[in-house]
């Protein structure tokens, strides 16, 4: 079995995407956009299985996944108006990537505390030529009280990190007031909403929409969570992250 696969030629890549962005109410990709991101998903092809980045490999899941989402995901920061952007658990750069080679305006950080992820993050980007994105390889709850990164940020996202309660604590001290932050949540989204009411309330936030969107050929659904940053969080948060963890606001 060979360790690489390859992904679609760029003028299928181009078709599928054209396909997506409709879908996901973004603009047509000019060629410069749709270059970056076909470089970010080649090399992902490439080095996924290699330095075990994600469990998605395979090209169509690739496109279906990761780009579906991410682009769902960058239509709804475009719509907050914010300039810049934190993508916290970002892993191999899903959310952040993509949304920095659609959204060339927004300065997107993506946060991981896995060193090896935030280089391969930062190779892909110089790779593909985007140039609004860096990687950061830290922790986001120690990353969170640093004076640089608290309250800097006009949006913060997460997909596939943590329960929205601790999501919460973790990714809501980097925005701003009249920011946002973004959860991307499976069908668990309504439920994981109703039980952070409190959580969200104490970090200063106030849950504005929910977006359901799908993803094709897959039956399950999917959503945005949009919060509102109203006011500062106390200094207090995020606290460690056994107490996040093991006592969730
Ligand atoms: N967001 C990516 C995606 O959806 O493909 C990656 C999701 S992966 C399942 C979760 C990522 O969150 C991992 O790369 C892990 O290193 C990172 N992570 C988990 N807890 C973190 C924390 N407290 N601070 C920073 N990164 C964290």
């Amino acid at each position: 079995m060979t360790e690489e696969t390859t992904f679609f030629t760029y003028d299928v890549f181009c078709e599928k995407l054209s396909s997506l962005c409709r879908r996901a109410g973004l603009k047509e990709q000019e060629d410069a956009a749709a270059r970056k991101l076909y470089t970010v998903c080649t090399r992902l092809c490439e080095c996924s299985r290699r330095f075990n980045l994600t469990a998605i490999h395979d090209p169509e899941e690739i496109l279906r996944k990761h780009i579906t989402d991410s682009l769902f995901f960058a239509a709804a920061i475009e719509k907050s108006g914010a300039d810049s952007l934190i993508d916290i658990g970002s892993g191999a750069g899903f959310p952040s990537l993509p949304t920095a080679a659609v959204l060339p305006s927004v300065d997107v950080c993506a946060l991981d505390s896995t060193a090896k992820k935030t280089v391969y993050m930062k190779e892909t980007a110089i790779g593909a030529g985007i140039s609004n994105f860096r990687s950061v390889a830290a922790r986001a709850e120690e990353a969170g009280h640093t004076g640089a990164m608290r309250e800097a940020f006009g949006a913060a996202g997460a997909r596939a990190v943590a329960n929205l309660r601790v999501l919460l604590e973790l990714c809501t001290p980097f925005v701003r007031r009249g920011g946002v932050f973004v959860a991307m949540k499976g069908e668990s989204a309504k439920e994981e909403a109703r039980e952070a009411k409190s959580a969200a309330k104490l970090l200063g936030c106030e849950l504005s929409s929910i977006a359901e969107y799908s993803v094709p050929d897959l039956s399950d659904k999917r959503f945005l969570l949009i919060y509102q940053k109203i006011s500062p969080a106390k200094q207090l948060y995020p606290r460690n992250f056994s107490q996040i963890t093991k006592k969730p606001l």
